[in-house]
């Protein structure tokens, strides 16, 4: 979802915009708002600033609650009691404090669609690269927009071409030839029918689930296999890039493929931070795939070939992102696996602060190193990636001044992120990411400069190679952008073409 956005934090890393849910039941007088809850709690990860969902009625009407908090916040028992259907669908909404609109339910999802002929609910993950163009499209053709975002476009485009049809998938494919971006949405019609898309690359994950008892018969729609399996479903399929799954409480699943691509692009962020390790996503185990960057990164690392640096080593994660990947890098190490950096777990975001001093301060009111475990020590630290570069910085000081490390080695289970992400998830500019400036500045010697920068003793990061290896897919199955610079979607390309040409002139 795009909004426009006025940061007050620091983004320490990449931040995943929203999670969606769907569920219907063919037992009109179930009510499926306990799933709705179950689910929204599952992915609450991808999304933490607002929450909402819509009910259809067997009546033929929808009703739609949200507001900013967290999902027990806002669906709390007297809201679970009030709203009943046995079909509905929901949304997290991940956006930056200070976006424009932030406090407002009309920037929250789902939205809900009524011009008098057509009702009906969307909830959708991802940005529509072309959207403020279908704006401008759209204005000149009389329409009015309440909010700046890219979802009340999509709805306002669907609406539009549902005129006079209730053709939902031939709706859809209309409407998804007209949109350039990535996106995974579900769609709930007033009769009470669920359609389910993924765009035709395919950027963002989208699967579906069955529940069977002797009475009823439930399926489900989401953007993570862990939310199937909380509400106690069965994972069923992913939905294919470009492909539309009709969810009816009256019949069966149905299926077509609407637009097909020589390519998709899936995240491959999703794989190494965004997504909970207990998903399955097209097919793969995120929690298999970080174990394996763990395995690769220790089969590559020099300094495991250096006597006096591995009998002094432990292997400590950065808490929480770095442990699936640490416990994979100790196991093929032969090393111990120690937590010695304390989390604070109700420290959720860093302010941005003027300063080395603020920020130390900032970082150490999160984390804070275990003397007693890392003194002395050569500590390989794991993470997940490097964004900015400042925080990893004070963690590596806490570790060496507080702690009493000998050395720090810093391991980084992604590539370095020389690119912003234009395809829906929350990314400092090319400027901001450590990486991608350096890269500019430095060429090759880069990582080099980064380590310095940073104060490791030694650094190693994933390789391209690698971590599609981990992930089992190659790379035209996956989206790389921030890594390569190459974008999957020529519109995003001139973008980013542009930026470095900006940096470069700079410099
Ligand atoms: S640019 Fe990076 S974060 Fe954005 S969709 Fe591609 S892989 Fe994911």
């Amino acid at each position: 979802m795009h909004i426009q956005k006025k940061d007050k934090f620091i983004v320490n890393k990449p931040k995943e915009h929203c999670a969606i849910f769907g569920v219907t039941c063919n037992d009109l007088g179930f009510s499926v708002t306990k799933y709705l809850y179950q689910g929204l709690i599952a992915l609450q990860h991808r999304g933490q600033e607002s929450t909402g969902i819509s009910i259809s009625t067997p009546g033929g009407k929808i009703y739609t609650y949200k507001r900013n908090g967290l999902v027990p916040k806002v669906l709390n028992n007297k809201i679970l009691s009030k709203y009943w259907g046995n079909v509905g669908i929901g949304h997290n909404r991940y956006a930056t404090t200070g976006a424009t609109g932030y406090k407002s339910t009309d920037y929250m999802q789902p939205f809900h669609f009524n011009n008098n002929e057509i009702e009906f609910s969307i909830a959708f993950n991802g940005t529509i690269a072309n959207f403020d163009e279908i704006k401008k499209n759209m204005n000149e053709l009389g329409r009015v927009f309440i909010t700046d975002t890219d979802t009340e476009v999509m709805a306002q485009l669907i609406g539009s071409i549902a005129l006079g049809t209730e053709d939902w998938p031939e709706v859809l494919k209309i409407a998804s030839k007209l949109l350039d971006g990535s996106y995974s949405l579900i769609l709930m019609t007033s009769k009470g029918d669920i359609y389910a898309m993924r765009d035709p690359l395919g950027f963002k994950p989208l699967c579906i689930g069955e529940l069977k008892d002797s009475k009823k018969n439930l399926y489900f729609v989401a953007s993570e296999s862990c939310a199937i399996d909380v509400v106690g479903g069965i994972l069923l399929r992913d939905v294919k890039p470009g492909e539309i799954v009709h969810l009816s409480h009256q019949k069966d699943i149905h299926s077509e493929i609407i637009l097909k691509s020589n390519r998709t692009a899936l995240c491959q962020f999703e794989f190494v931070y965004f997504s909970r390790p207990d998903s399955i996503i097209d097919g793969v185990s995120v929690a298999e795939v970080r174990f394996r960057l763990g395995i690769n990164l220790a089969k590559n690392d020099p300094i495991l070939k250096n006597p006096e640096i591995k009998e002094n080593a432990i292997v400590v994660p950065v808490p929480d992102s770095g442990r699936s990947v640490a416990v994979g890098y100790a196991k093929e190490a032969g090393l111990p696996y120690i937590e010695g950096l304390m989390k604070n777990r109700y420290v959720h975001r860093t302010f941005i602060m003027p300063g080395q001093e603020k920020r130390k301060i900032a970082v150490r009111e999160k984390l804070n190193p275990i003397k007693s475990i890392v003194q002395g020590k050569d500590v390989i630290l794991l993470d997940d990636s490097i964004v900015r570069g400042t925080t990893t910085q004070q963690i590596i000081a806490l570790l060496k001044e507080k702690g009493g490390a000998k050395r720090v080695h810093l391991r980084i289970s992604c590539p370095p992120i020389i690119s912003p992400c234009y395809m829906g998830i929350d990314f400092p500019t090319k400027e901001e990411l450590i990486a991608g400036r350096l890269q500019i500045l430095y060429g090759e010697q880069y990582l080099e400069e980064i380590q310095k920068r940073i104060g490791s003793d030694t650094i190693l990061y994933q390789t391209i190679d690698d971590l599609t290896d981990a992930i089992g897919k190659n790379k035209n199955q996956l989206c790389l952008a921030c890594l390569t610079g190459e974008y999957p979607l020529k519109s995003i390309q001139k973008l980013a073409e542009m930026e470095s040409s900006i940096i470069k002139s700079r410099s």
